[in-house]
């Protein structure tokens, strides 16, 4: 599709309906793939959540969705999916310009994740069963599920459509209303499927999307009295700060997926280097190392460390930074120069350290005026640099050498963060207790990042403590009631 025949939809959906800011302002969204403004977007305050929230409510209480056979709103959920699928290059193209994202990534992951999430929930939501509580004969104790009531969903720029979609399915099959706010740099691709949500039948006012300011609409929603829940995903900063507004308002419930400096353990006994270099490689370059989970660490066993650093600077000479839109492109922009320049910041940081760049480090210009970046490697033997302790959330993986197993698996753990990790050796007694010791809240044994709808996904310590994805997350958006019967 030429990006001259894209409908850019730029207001808020609010109540079934595009809706211009209340106050008519607007703000830019900019392709980093050439710097170029793609469109005006309402720029959503506290007056706009308010509108959206009181939406939300009415529609709640209206019962049309948080009250329908669950079988109806698993049906309208798989619709949604297929309208996703339907209008697979449409939403690739916007999702690849709003972020600077490869193409190819958009069309087959971004897209078609989307998709599946909406689908799996719509057919999970009428086999999720209640449970009758052991009491005594004369008592019919119920325990069922009810949804919370309006959640208000906040997201970062890296996966707008999927992480989107990880709040969005469960929430909404379990019956919630939501307020969803993407983060400023990428509101594009949300605000499509506002659009097709209301096509695919859901009712007016159930799923509403407010872009905006994180420091506007997002502290809005999170301080608004009649949210019940924050469903956030971005940094640790801000998420604690979604927990103060909780606390200063309603005291409603916050589930945070946070950031991650996730450790690979190359052990001496290895199965297969290449497999490990080439998994380490898309572990850290697929979209930019702008992935919450990228495995951003290599702590390698010092015996086979040059071998397998040889290896990893061939996996850095095949993500050359090219034109995002260009189908053969595997690494493309950075989301902006402003985030380009902290990460060269991390990276000036590190080498004024004392840690070794062994590749890239460097910015790169494939188009005029776009944010891009060489794959980078940095090697150190010291744990408290900087580098290795900070989430950089760019091209950029740290190589640390480890003397034995208990050396690699004290430097894996020596991190705020617990997203995930992996172990990459033959033993399988090894792997084992490696998985047990390492506090990630995934942990891939001779893999990266495989992953399911079915397995949960989130993290331990400054990580966050959500679940996305998989029945679990069904438990973030729902709260238990107990019906007591008497038989007497
Ligand atoms: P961010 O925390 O800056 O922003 C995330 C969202 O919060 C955006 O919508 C933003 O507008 C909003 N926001 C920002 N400041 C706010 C404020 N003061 N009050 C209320 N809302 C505010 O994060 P980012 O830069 O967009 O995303 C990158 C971060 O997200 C990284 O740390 C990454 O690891 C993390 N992340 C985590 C996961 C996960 O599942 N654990 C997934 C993806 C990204």
């Amino acid at each position: 599709m030429n990006p001259c025949e894209l409908t850019i939809r730029s207001q808020a959906f609010i109540d079934g309906e595009f809706a211009p800011a209340a106050d008519g302002r607007t703000f830019a969204t900019v392709s980093p793939r050439d710097g170029r403004e793609l469109a005006q977007v309402a720029r959503g305050d506290a007056q706009d959540i308010d509108r959206a929230v009181r939406a939300a409510r009415r529609a709640f209480e209206r019962g049309d969705w948080a009250l329908a056979d669950p079988a109806q709103r698993g049906r309208v959920l798989v619709a949604l999916a297929d309208l996703i699928v339907a209008n697979l290059e449409e939403l690739a193209l916007l999702e690849s310009l709003d972020t600077g994202h490869p193409i190819s990534d958009a069309r087959s992951v971004d897209v078609p994740n989307a998709s599946r999430c909406f689908a799996w929930y719509g057919e999970a939501i009428d086999k999720v069963y209640g449970q009758i509580a052991p009491t005594a004969p004369d008592v019919l104790a119920l325990i069922s599920r009810e949804p919370l009531g309006v959640v208000g969903a906040v997201v970062p720029w890296n996966y707008p459509l999927i992480i989107s979609a990880w709040k969005l399915a469960p929430a909404l099959a379990a019956g919630n209303s939501l307020v969803l706010k993407p983060a400023e740099q990428s509101p594009l691709s949300a605000l499509a499927l506002a659009e097709l949500a209301g096509e695919a039948g859901i009712p007016p006012g159930v799923l509403n999307v407010v872009p905006g300011y994180g420091e506007e609409a997002g502290e809005a929603l999170g301080r608004h009295p009649d949210v019940d829940k924050i469903a956030f995903t971005g940094s640790v900063a801000v998420g604690h700060r979604f927990q103060r507004y909780a606390g200063e308002s309603n005291g409603k419930s916050v589930s945070l997926e946070l950031g991650g400096k996730s450790p690979q353990l190359v052990l001496a006994d290895a199965p297969d280097l290449d497999a490990a270099a080439s998994a380490i490689g898309w572990g850290i370059f697929y979209n930019a190392g702008q992935t919450c989970h990228a495995g951003s660490r290599v702590i390698v066993a010092r015996s086979i460390a040059d071998e397998l650093v040889a290896r990893l600077q061939e996996q850095a000479g095949r993500f050359v930074p090219a034109d995002p839109l260009v189908q053969s492109t595997v690494l493309g922009a950075l989301i902006s120069h402003e985030h380009l320049d902290g990460v060269i910041g991390h990276v000036e940081r590190a080498l004024a350290d004392g840690a070794r760049i062994i590749a890239g480090g460097e910015r790169c210009e494939p188009v005029s005026g776009g944010a891009y970046m060489a794959p980078t490697l940095i090697q150190t033997e010291d744990p408290s640099l900087p580098i290795v302790q900070q989430e950089v959330f760019g091209p950029v993986l740290v190589i640390q050498p480890a003397d034995d197993l208990d050396h690699a698996l004290a430097l894996a753990n020596d991190t705020r963060y617990g997203l995930a990790a992996a172990v990459w050796t033959a033993n399988i007694t090894t792997a084992g207790r490696l998985a047990r010791s390492l506090r990630a809240g995934t942990v891939w044994v001779n893999t990266f990042d495989a992953a399911s709808l079915a397995t949960p996904f989130g993290g331990m310590k400054d990580s966050g403590h959500g679940r996305d994805r998989s029945l679990h997350a069904l438990d973030a958006y729902t709260q238990l009631k107990t019906t007591w019967i008497s038989l007497a």
